[in-house]
């Protein structure tokens, strides 16, 4: 089966309903069920897939948190497309949360990162009209280039109002954290780590996922002038 294809992911999702796992966004982690897959997805370039493994994860039955940028230059949460497809997202049950970057930013412009991440999450909280209780940061090329140290170094996140911190200890080192960067599982295949744990952290950035040539062609893609 093709790494990364949305039957791949469709298949990752049967393989843990098979083995037992409770599958949920952050806000709807039952930390009393012994055997759980916490399901992030950063949004970092393109929306293009966000839907798709929406209704997949909708057709299996659970949720996951779809953590949205506010700085991107590819995306805009508040253009009307963009906003339909988070309704969506909220309409199948999925949680949306803010995927930050005040320490990159700030560093950028100059500001310092607390009074960022504040506006950060008080935009995108007016933008949905909702509080927003889940974050992770976005972590980029510059972050290695400039070493610019994680955000939670100096922050407390939790001190802004989240009631979930993505690289928190609590779900990053008690639970084993998988994650598809660039689209590479560093740990090996998913798949064959499935069943030796009861609790992950799997973190799916949508960029990754594809169906046929949706990385070369899709609305989002690099190549074609829309994207980033
Ligand atoms: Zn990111």
């Amino acid at each position: 089966m093709k790494k990364f294809s949305y039957k791949y992911y469709a298949h990752i999702l049967e393989r843990c309903r098979a083995e037992g796992y409770r599958v949920s966004s952050f806000t709807d982690f039952d930390p009393s069920s012994p055997k759980t897959v916490i399901l992030r997805h950063d949004v970092d370039y393109t929306l293009d897939g966000v839907a798709a493994l929406a209704e997949m994860e909708s057709a299996a039955g659970v949720t996951a948190s779809y953590l949205f940028r506010v700085h991107a230059h590819e995306y805009n949460l508040f253009a009307p497309t963009t906003f339909v497809l988070v309704r969506k997202l909220k309409a199948l049950g999925h949680e949306i949360g803010l995927h930050f970057e005040a320490g990159s930013i700030g560093r950028a412009l100059d500001m310092p990162a607390a009074e960022l991440l504040v506006r950060e999450k008080r935009t995108i909280e007016t933008i949905l009209g909702q509080e927003i209780l889940t974050a992770s940061e976005h972590r980029d090329f510059s972050h290695v280039v400039h070493d610019t140290p994680a955000l939670d170094q100096s922050l407390d996140i939790y001190a802004f109002g989240f009631k979930f911190y993505a690289m928190d200890p609590r779900y990053s080192k008690d639970m084993k954290y998988l994650s598809d960067s660039n689209a590479n599982w560093r740990e090996g295949d998913l798949l064959d780590h499935l069943g030796k744990f009861n609790r992950y952290q799997i973190l799916i950035h949508p960029d990754w996922w594809f169906e046929s040539d949706l990385l070369l062609k899709g609305k989002y893609a690099h190549g074609n002038g829309n994207g980033g």
